[in-house]
């Protein structure tokens, strides 16, 4: 193959960005913009030894999976690859996707995987489930201001002011935002030279209680709290009063904040927000738990979903009210919250401070006495507390359990996953359970790998579609310390369940 030879190509996969793949002449070939399905003339771009890059010169014959993007920018934009995919065949790559990493990665047995995989948690309608969006600010060829979003693998803008997996009203606030820096000549900052003002537009909502209602678990959807925040390359704004009195008029506006960002890099967020109007934080509820969200926080950004991924990290669990758990990455305190309303007590760890500090306050409004937080990286803070180098304060006073000894650790770090040096404490402190929450299955397979040699049997698997039509997937995985046995349950010819069922027996007899 050379470049720009062009040949006939029928996609046979997705990758593991949502690109499609097929085959031509031995190699592999990923094309942007294809679908499993598709028969396409493709274009090479560029070939390397075993594979290749192409484009799509023209879509001979459409995949049967195809159905009209509802987005008018999806392939353009390098947000939604699957944005022309069907939501049945979405999920069944997402599936797909986290059981291949498991063998390739993990070297799990593919028929004891699909022995415990449970089946995706999928949505029942996909549209406009982001409470967050993140909008670069830039200039079009003429000068204009404009929002939108990165194309595919670049950092040019694709002008878009409502996003379709975000909310409608994004627009408005868009609006408002590029009248007042058109108007009062505040520019765009721009990556090339590094000069300019605005970077990039944050807006997260929450839903609040009812009118009327203190019950978080009294949430209506439509009542709203808004939080801006620009992140500037700049120490403070200019003509922000104009600024915040077109903006503290949109209905359901909570927060208005400058993040201050003067480096040259990719990283959206600065170190230091500023509120400008309003609370630091707004307000959204999940299972029952109210939660204060600062700019900075992660918070998970699919609403409907989260409540199934906890409820799943939850049942893993198998809490009886009597244990001590910790919730490593824990940003605001979400799981640990919703799991200490059923153990003795609960401690996490998270790295971002102002994440902690919305942590402590969640827990002291839900009144929660047995959760307590710390800020750090799991990997340094861990280690440090089960070798007994520093204390968790007041949890430690908490009697029931030793110090370092929990019964189930819950993981849910980012895309790069576990630090070596804390899996390797976490199979010295040996708890119980492990409950890994994993947004990235590349990560989690090497995870589950140096578990599974490190004691542990991977008991459970099930992935949770938190961002319909991206390609990522979220899985939540039960791992228990392995069952000494000379035969597996698939060389028995048993059904997971029996197995550890019979296991469990033989344990109890011993
Ligand atoms: N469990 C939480 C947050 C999960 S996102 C929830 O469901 O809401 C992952 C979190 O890990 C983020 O809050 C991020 O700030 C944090 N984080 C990233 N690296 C970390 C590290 N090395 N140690 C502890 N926390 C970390």
């Amino acid at each position: 193959m050379f470049k720009n030879q062009e040949f006939q190509l029928e996609i046979t996969d997705i990758g593991d960005s949502g690109e499609g793949i097929g085959h031509f002449e031995g190699m592999a070939v990923f094309v942007n913009g294809t679908l499993p399905g598709d028969v396409i003339l493709a274009g090479a771009t560029k070939v390397k030894k075993k594979y290749a890059y192409a484009r799509m010169i023209e879509l001979i014959e459409p995949s049967a999976y195809r159905v009209e993007s509802p987005c008018p920018i999806s392939d353009k934009c390098g947000g939604c690859s699957l944005m022309s995919l069907s939501y049945e065949k979405q999920l069944e790559y997402k599936a797909k996707k986290v059981r291949d990493k498991l063998i390739r990665i993990g070297g799990f047995d593919e028929r004891f995987l699909d022995s415990i995989a449970e089946p995706i948690l999928g949505m029942t309608d996909p549209m406009r489930y982001r409470n967050k969006a993140q909008y670069p600010v830039g200039e079009d060829g003429n000068g204009r201001i404009i929002t939108g979003f990165y194309a595919v693998h670049s950092h040019r803008i694709v002008a878009a002011e409502d996003c379709y997996i975000g909310d409608k009203s994004d627009a408005d606030i868009l609006s408002v935002i590029k009248k007042w820096m058109t108007k009062n000549d505040v520019s765009a900052y721009d990556e090339t030279s590094g000069k300019g003002v605005v970077r990039h537009v944050l807006i997260r909502r929450g839903c609040a209680s009812k009118e009327g209602s203190a019950l978080a678990t009294d949430v209506d959807e439509n009542i709203q709290q808004i939080l801006v925040c620009l992140i500037v390359n700049s120490n403070d704004l200019p003509y922000k009063e104009s600024l915040i009195s077109d903006l503290s008029r949109i209905q359901g506006m909570h927060s208005i904040s400058i993040n201050i960002n003067t480096r040259r890099d990719n990283v959206i967020l600065g170190k230091v927000t500023k509120t400008l109007w309003g609370e630091d934080t707004i307000r959204d509820h999940s299972l029952g738990i109210g939660f204060n969200i600062s700019p900075a926080s992660f918070f998970q950004v699919n609403r409907r979903q989260t409540v199934k991924l906890y409820e799943k990290a939850l049942s893993y669990a198998s809490l009886t009210g009597k244990e001590t758990v910790w919730d490593l990455y824990c940003g605001i305190g979400t799981i640990s919250l919703f799991l200490a309303q059923k153990v003795k007590k609960v401690l996490g760890v998270e790295i971002v401070p102002e994440a902690i500090e919305d942590a402590k306050k969640n827990a002291k409004e839900g009144g929660f006495d047995n959760a307590f937080f710390m800020t750090g990286a799991a990997e340094e803070i861990i280690p440090a507390y089960y070798e007994g180098r520093i204390s968790f304060g007041d949890a430690d006073e908490v009697a029931g359990h030793e110090a370092g000894h929990p019964d189930v650790v819950v993981v849910d770090p980012p895309r790069k996953g576990c630090d070596e040096k804390l899996l390797a404490t976490i199979l010295s402190v040996g708890p119980d359970r492990i409950v890994y929450v994993s947004c990235d299955p590349a990560t989690l397979a090497r995870d589950l790998r140096i578990l599974t040699d490190g004691g542990y049997e991977l008991r459970k698997y099930c992935p949770c579609d938190m961002f319909p039509f991206s390609h990522h997937v979220e899985t939540v995985v039960l791992m228990g310390k392995t069952v000494t046995r000379s035969k597996s349950h698939v060389d028995l010819g048993l059904d997971v369940e029996d197995y550890y069922k019979i296991k469990d027996a033989e344990k109890e007899q011993e």
